[in-house]
């Protein structure tokens, strides 16, 4: 079969309208992430990261050009199911965990698979293997207040693949961590993308963890550009 890549951006456009000036931040940008593959994000701060990763997980709409997941286009469809696709197949990560506080690592990895159509048993099932995966096997029943910085940030990790999407897009997960818990994460999630063939995209300032990834892109004008 045909290898697919999991996200494609086609001459993707967007300009952000500020009062009577125009910004804009994407000029036509083209970008292939293929299943196993991770992307290093990086670029200054302003140069229209986070906008990328918006117009990739499908949470604004382009202004111009085609984002394809998995193949399908994805501009002119109506929200609801812009929505499915990135409940279905798009896993976010972000700095800050936005775990749900009152309930335990397990059961933050459990819900979004029962909001999904799963059964209980089978979600928590998968949860707990997830976690185990990432090395939190001894702390399944612990809430995010019992948790260090790198585990809550590993249960993110392991709650936004719970529902085992195609691409993976991280806005500076590591970004407030400590250098060695930040490899640490790190690490945990090159082998998921490894053992899954995920796809992702990680936005980072770290260029010692960029070093390690797949491929290296940057934002010029809008564009982007492969690095080395
Ligand atoms: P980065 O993630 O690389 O720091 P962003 O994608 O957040 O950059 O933002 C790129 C530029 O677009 C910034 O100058 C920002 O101020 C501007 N911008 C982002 N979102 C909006 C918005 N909703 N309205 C107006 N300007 C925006």
């Amino acid at each position: 079969m045909e290898k697919i890549p999991a996200l494609h951006l086609e001459d993707v456009r967007r300009t952000y309208v500020q009062g009577e000036s125009e910004l804009p931040i994407l000029r036509g940008a083209f970008l292939s992430v293929w299943p196993g593959e991770s992307v290093a994000l990086i670029a200054p701060s302003g140069a229209g990261k986070s906008t990328l990763l918006h117009m990739a997980g499908l949470l604004e709409h382009p202004d111009g050009g085609e984002v394809y997941i998995d193949g399908k286009p994805t501009a002119k469809l109506p929200d609801a199911a812009r929505t499915a696709i990135r409940r279905n197949e798009i896993g976010f990560v972000y700095q800050f965990h936005h775990l749900l506080p009152e309930f335990t690592a397990s059961e933050n990895v459990t819900l979004p698979q029962m909001i999904a159509g799963l059964e209980r048993k089978e979600a928590a099932k998968r949860a707990n293997e997830l976690l185990a995966f990432l090395g939190l096997g001894e702390r399944l029943h612990h809430r995010p207040s019992e948790l260090s910085g790198g585990e809550q940030q590993r249960v993110a990790i392991a709650r936004a693949v719970a529902n085992a999407p195609k691409l993976l897009l991280a806005d500076e997960p590591t970004g407030n961590l400590d250098p060695k818990t930040a490899d640490h994460v790190f690490g945990t999630l090159s082998k998921l993308v490894e053992a899954t063939q995920l796809a992702a995209i990680i936005a980072t300032h770290n260029l010692d963890l960029a070093s390690r990834m797949t491929r290296r892109v940057t934002l010029r004008e809008g564009k982007v550009v492969e690095l080395e």
